[in-house]
């Protein structure tokens, strides 16, 4: 017969705890993991990954983020999904698979774009975001919105057999855009000139990777996640960098550069009530001020009104956010070039956009909003 073993505080083990083994590890603290909330951005091979280390640990919730459906050549590298689930939403399946792997852990599975559909809310509810993208714009989104919200958040990237991972920790680290060269620069602003491309079309060059890179970059994130919940020091403001061919590992300080734009962090945002797909922003100012005289309601998402091509004489109003703006619809009929389009920051009273509903302007449910008038800025919570 096995003798019984002992956890570090002395209790013997229970078979009837999933967890009694993680108790034998001296610092850990099963009840922290199992009240903590992790919200997992992308459900791809990184993303499959990543939630299934947390739900095996028992992570107490998961929201897992991915406006993908499950393709043939997902099947090759994602532990969740299964033949038959093509076709199907990539956040439904994996919350079910999940659900089969640990039936403690609560999945919140949100069929949506990262750019569009995440309010800031999610961000301010978590304690942490876990970054499974494969493009510079989402991290970027993610970035600001961690910042702003002062949610830490680990990145995960992968190409071939090699990948880095990078621990961000608001508001005093290193970020995201700290690492950004002018060549970043360029690509995103690339965007810019080319509305109604969307951004899967130029960002998400079908980078190859294989299953045996993302468990490693994804291990490698979860367990900083596991070191984050416990408050142990964790790869904050450091990239571990892992070459693959050479076996080469090792870990770089990622500086702050005091010159970047994400570095905003808000103050604690006032709840509201009002939802984005019914309230306006009209509404929105008179919550924020009593009145909407001389206020307006900032905008986070690129919102054109038009975009012409004024060789041609062509214009075409859209008011519609950038992202949702479908492709092809940005050339112009006359001469096929691309037009150029005007965007609009804020919403002001005086606009008759100020009548539409706030899900139009491109605000998603539970964002956190900004209302200015004059010098005053109220930060306001959607329902
Ligand atoms: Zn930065
Ligand atoms: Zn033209």
């Amino acid at each position: 017969m096995k003798r019984p073993q002992r956890q570090s505080d002395g209790h013997l083990i229970s078979d009837q705890d999933r967890y009694a083994r993680f108790r034998l590890i001296g610092w850990w603290d099963q009840e922290k993991l199992g009240s903590a909330s992790v919200l997992v951005a992308g459900c791809g091979a990184l993303g499959n990954e990543v939630t299934k280390n947390l739900v095996l640990l028992g992570v107490g919730e998961v929201v897992v983020v991915d406006n993908d459906i499950v393709e043939n050549a997902n099947l090759a590298k994602s532990v969740l999904f299964r033949p038959g689930d093509t076709g199907r939403s990539k956040v439904e399946v994996a919350a079910e698979r999940l659900a089969e792997l640990n039936p403690d852990v609560r999945i919140r599975p949100l069929h949506g774009d990262v750019l569009l559909d995440l309010g800031l809310g999610l961000f301010r509810d978590v304690d942490l975001a876990i970054g499974c993208l494969d493009n510079r714009e989402a991290r970027l989104f993610v970035n600001q919105a961690c910042w702003r919200m002062g949610t830490p958040w680990i990145d995960g990237a992968i190409q071939e057999i090699s990948g880095v991972a990078k621990v961000f920790v608001p508001p005093d680290g290193s970020c995201y855009e700290c690492t950004f060269t002018d060549l970043d620069y360029r690509y995103l602003n690339l965007r810019y000139s080319c509305p109604g491309l969307k951004s899967e079309d130029i960002a998400q060059g079908k980078v190859p990777t294989t299953p045996t890179i993302s468990s490693i970059i994804a291990g490698i994130q979860a367990q900083e996640a596991v070191k984050m919940i416990h408050g142990l020091e964790t790869l904050a403001s450091h990239a571990l960098v892992f070459n693959g061919v050479t076996n080469f590992f090792y870990v770089t300080e990622i500086p702050r550069r005091e010159d970047c734009l994400s570095h905003e962090t808000y103050p604690p945002a006032e709840e509201t009530g009002l939802e984005a797909h019914a309230a306006t922003a009209r509404e929105l100012m008179q919550a924020a001020f009593g009145t909407d005289e001389g206020a307006c309601v900032e905008l986070d998402r690129d919102f054109v009104t038009e975009i012409s091509c004024p060789p041609c004489s062509e214009t075409r109003t859209l008011n519609l956010p950038r992202d949702r703006i479908a492709a092809g619809r940005g050339l112009c009929p006359s001469c096929g070039a691309d037009m150029s389009p005007e965007f609009l920051q804020s919403i002001p009273a005086s606009s008759s956009l100020a009548d539409r509903p706030l899900a139009d302007l491109g605000i998603p449910q539970h964002d956190v909003v900004r209302v200015r008038r004059e010098t005053a800025v109220r930060y306001l919570l959607l329902a």
